[in-house]
C-alpha cells in the first residue's frame, strides 16, 4: 500500500507508513533465477524420510512443540562442529523460522528505540528493513567500487557511529564475494572495544571456501553467526535458519522469541534434513562449477560478472548498451527467464540454476547483447 492510502482508522506507526511489503516478483511458468534458491528438488529418500517423521508427530499436534527444539539444535551443533572443527553444544545454537526471524529477534533483543545498527551496502536489504520495523536506527557504511570491504574505512565507520549492532554479510548478497576471515576478525576487535554485537550473516557459507566466523566466537563472545537451510540445504520452503553464538547471546534470543515459535512439523522436517546434509548438499560442487561456467560465458558475451563465492552472480551490463537495468530485466523476463533487479543501476543478479536453466539464461544474455550491437550500428 502506498504511503498516502493507509486508512486513517488504522493506527499504523508513522515511521512505517512509507514502507511496502518486501517482495521479489513471484512469477510462475518461467525459469526462476531470482531468489537464490537451490534448483534441485529434495531427493526421494530425503522426502520420504521427512514424510515418515512428520507422520509420527502429526498425532501429537494437540500438544505444543518442544519450545527449545533440543533435538534439532543438537544436530545443528554437530553439523557446524563437523564443518569448522569447533565444539559447540546446544547452548550455542538457536533455530528459528528462517534466518530472517533470527535477524528480527537479534534486533528486538539488542536494537530498538535510541539504538543504531550499521551495515555495509550494497548488502542484504532485509537488514535495514527489520531495523525499521523494530524501531532501530540504521546507518549504511560503504563498500569499494568493486563491492569489496575497505576494512580500514569500515573500522573507522564503526568507531564513529558506535552502533549497538553491526551487520556483515559474507559471502555478500547481492554482490557475491566473501570477506576474508582476517577482516571479520578486525571488525570483531573494534566491535568488542565499543561493546557492540557483530552479526555475521553467512547465508551462503557452504558455497564459499572461506573459513566460517563461528571460529571467532570462542575469542570474541560478541560475534554471532546467522546461517540458513534455505540455500545450501535446498530447504527454503521449510523456513529454517539458525544462530551460532556464545551462551549469553543465545539466552538473549530465548527471552525475546515468541513461545513455541518453531512448529513440531518444522522441527521434525529440519532434523531429517540435517541428518541428510551430505545428500542434500551433493549438488553444491555442481552449482559451483556452473557458477564458474556462467561467469566466464557472460564475460565472453561482453558482460562483467563480479567474483562470486555464492550461488548467484551480480553482473554489469555491457557498457555500450542504451537500456536501463530494468529494461534489460524485462528483456530476460519476456524470454522466460526471471532474474533480479537489485536496484543497482547497470547491474542485474542471476541465481545459478540447473545446467538447462543456465543455458537458457546465457542464450538470452547473448541475444540481449546481439540486439544491443545491432542497435548501435543503426
Ligand atoms: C537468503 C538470505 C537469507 C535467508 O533467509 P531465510 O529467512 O533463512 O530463508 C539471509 N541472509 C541473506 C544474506 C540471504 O541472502
Amino acid at each position: 500500500m502506498a504511503s498516502n492510502t493507509w486508512p486513517s482508522w488504522l493506527p499504523l506507526r508513522d515511521d512505517l507508513r512509507e514502507l511496502t511489503p518486501y517482495g521479489a516478483p513471484q512469477i510462475t511458468d518461467v525459469v526462476q533465477l531470482n531468489t537464490n534458491e537451490n534448483p534441485f528438488p529434495l531427493p526421494d529418500e530425503v522426502a520420504s524420510t521427512i514424510v515418515d517423521e512428520i507422520s509420527k508427530v502429526v498425532k501429537n499436534l494437540n500438544r505444543y512443540p518442544d519450545r527449545d527444539a533440543v533435538a534439532l539444535r543438537q544436530k545443528l551443533a554437530t553439523y557446524i562442529n563437523g564443518l569448522s572443527g569447533t565444539s559447540f553444544g546446544i547452548k550455542n545454537i538457536w533455530a528459528a523460522n528462517g534466518s530472517n526471524e533470527i535477524i528480527q529477534t537479534i534486533m528486538l533483543a539488542c536494537g530498538g528505540a535510541g539504538r543504531t545498527a550499521l551495515g555495509f551496502t550494497p548488502s542484504y536489504s532485509v537488514h535495514p528493513l527489520i531495523a525499521k520495523t523494530t524501531g532501530t536506527g540504521w546507518e549504511s557504511g560503504l563498500r569499494n567500487q568493486d563491492f569489496s570491504l575497505d576494512i580500514g574505512r569500515a573500522v573507522s565507520e564503526i568507531s564513529r557511529v558506535r552502533p549497538s549492532i553491526v551487520f556483515i554479510t559474507t559471502p555478500n548478497n547481492p554482490t557475491g564475494s566473501s570477506t576474508p576471515l582476517a577482516d571479520i576478525r578486525e571488525l570483531a576487535r573494534v566491535c568488542g572495544e565499543i561493546e557492540s554485537l557483530l552479526v555475521v550473516d553467512e547465508a551462503y557459507a557452504e558455497f564459499s571456501s572461506e573459513r566460517s566466523a563461528v571460529t571467532l566466537i570462542a575469542e570474541f563472545p560478541h560475534v554471532v553467526v546467522s546461517r540458513t537451510m534455505s540455500k545450501a540445504f535446498a530447504f527454503a520452503g521449510a523456513r529454517v535458519g539458525y544462530l551460532v553464538a556464545s551462551e549469553a547471546a543465545i539466552d538473549a534470543m530465548l527471552v525475546t522469541r515468541l513461545p513455541y515459535h518453531l512448529s513440531a512439523l518444522t522441527q521434525a522436517a529440519a532434523a531429517v534434513a540435517v541428518d541428510f546434509a551430505k545428500t542434500l548438499q551433493r549438488e553444491i560442487d555442481l552449482l559451483i562449477e556452473e557458477r564458474e561456467r556462467v561467469a566466464s560465458t557472460l564475460t565472453s558475451h561482453g558482460y562483467r560478472p563480479s567474483p562470486s563465492a555464492s550461488n548467484f552472480i551480480l553482473f554489469a551490463l555491457p557498457a555500450d548498451r542504451s537500456t536501463t537495468s530494468h529494461d534489460a530485466w524485462s528483456f530476460f523476463l519476456e524470454r522466460g527467464v526471471l532474474i533480479r533487479d537489485v536496484g543497482l543501476e547497470g547491474f542485474l543478479r542471476v541465481t545459478v540454476g540447473t545446467v538447462q536453466e543456465n543455458d537458457l539464461f546465457l542464450k538470452v544474455a547473448e541475444d540481449f547483447q546481439l540486439q544491443n550491437r545491432q542497435e548501435e550500428k543503426r
